[in-house]
């Protein structure tokens, strides 16, 4: 006799709107015109995009994104939206910050007469090293009305992919998040590296490749085990992400025998033993260019 609680297969119960078409009868916030959304795309992988971000996708006039979202993410933005690229790429300087704030409050206020709903997208988390508190200030002062829609950071999400969970119980209470560049391409002068060489079991760095060898100085000299993992994760949650390993005390070597990808994300901290039980981005997990 069939089980009265067993829940029927997906394929038997009637839906007359099946899939995402359900989403569209939600109640979604209305994308206004003359307002700006900042909203993060998350570390590349397009399904880890929130449903927010895709309802923005649907709803935008114009697109502003960064160099690290994925073209794969900006085929989903509806049909006769624009896209104007804000980034470098290609060895092109980067429009600075300003140009960027700039051109956002423009978009939203009159192109051809009419305010256009202004999609600001961002890779990851726009409030995480993402400089989207600064183009919310700027947004804030000229009174262009904007809304946050936050993304899914690559220090957590891309560590996820490699296995690697920010915090677990039986290593870390805390975690620390640092960029290895400021706004000059220099290290961040304002960083007490003493301070966090010891504050934290795992650092999690974002930019840190190209000063990786200042920054493994910096934590040693601030007291950091040299026999401390760094973990690179690179082009995290994409099919051609990859994952080395290295000391802190062997960075100089490391990086003489190997070039990083970038983007790329490097953790210092004794997670290496999760990433051999929890290592589950396989060759089959990566068949699937959403996720
Ligand atoms: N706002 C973004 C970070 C922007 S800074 C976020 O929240 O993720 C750019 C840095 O993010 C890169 O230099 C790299 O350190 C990291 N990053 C972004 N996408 C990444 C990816 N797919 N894999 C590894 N690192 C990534």
């Amino acid at each position: 006799m069939s089980n009265p609680l067993k829940p029927k297969p997906a394929q038997d119960r009637a839906d007359p709107m099946p899939g995402f078409a359900r989403l569209d009868a939600e109640p979604f916030p209305v994308f206004e015109p003359g307002t700006v959304w900042l909203v993060g795309a998350g570390p590349g992988a397009p399904g880890l995009m929130s449903l927010m971000a895709y309802h923005a996708m649907q709803h935008a006039d114009v697109v502003v994104y960064d160099a690290l979202v994925n073209p794969d993410i900006l085929r989903w933005v509806r049909i006769g939206a624009s896209l104007e690229y804000a980034g470098k790429r290609g060895g092109k300087p980067s429009a600075s910050q300003r140009d960027i704030s700039e051109r956002l409050i423009e978009l939203a206020r009159t192109p051809a007469h009419i305010p256009a709903r202004v999609l600001r997208l961002k890779g990851g988390d726009p409030f995480i090293f993402g400089r989207g508190g600064e183009e919310a200030q700027a947004l804030k002062a000229a009174g262009v009305p904007f809304r946050i829609v936050p993304g899914i950071s690559a220090g957590i999400g891309g560590l996820a992919y490699a296995g690697i969970p920010a915090t677990h119980r039986d290593l870390n209470h805390s975690v620390i998040f640092l960029t290895g560049h400021d706004a000059s391409g220099a290290l961040p002068a304002n960083v007490d590296w003493r301070a966090v060489a010891t504050a934290s079991p795992v650092i999690v760095m974002y930019m840190a490749v190209k000063h990786l060898p200042e920054i493994a100085a910096a934590l040693l000299a601030g007291g950091r085990d040299p026999a401390d993992t760094l973990t690179i994760v690179s082009n995290a949650t994409l099919p051609h992400q990859s994952v080395l390993e290295t000391r802190l005390g062997d960075v100089e070597a490391f990086l003489a025998r190997n070039t990083p990808d970038t983007p790329a994300i490097v953790v210092a901290g004794k997670v290496e033993t999760w990433r051999a039980i929890l290592e589950w981005y396989d060759d089959t997990a990566r068949e699937s260019p959403i996720g």
